[in-house]
């Protein structure tokens, strides 16, 4: 997946440390700003593809993104069984 989308993110022109954040606060922070951020859909897409581990991307935490991949990985498996 390509990264010409991150060219309309919404936090283009933020500080990049508001991604990523130290405490659930921040985290809530930084997804408002992703709430109605026009690329948001490509960018979760991105993290989950990269397995990128930190940061809130898409609007989603790490945590978040763990539980969607866990989750496709069993439907995954589910569809294989
Ligand atoms: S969804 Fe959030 S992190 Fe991703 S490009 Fe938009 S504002 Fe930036």
């Amino acid at each position: 997946m390509g990264t010409e989308w991150m060219t309309e993110g919404k936090c283009r022109e933020l500080d990049p440390a508001i991604f990523f954040p130290s405490d659930g606060i921040g985290v809530q922070v930084a997804q408002r700003i992703c709430a109605d951020c026009p690329v948001a859909e490509q960018c979760l897409q991105y993290a989950l593809d990269e397995r990128v581990d930190h940061g809130v991307w898409g609007g989603k935490s790490e945590r978040e993104r763990r539980r969607i991949l866990r989750r496709r990985r069993l439907s995954h498996v589910a569809a294989r069984a």
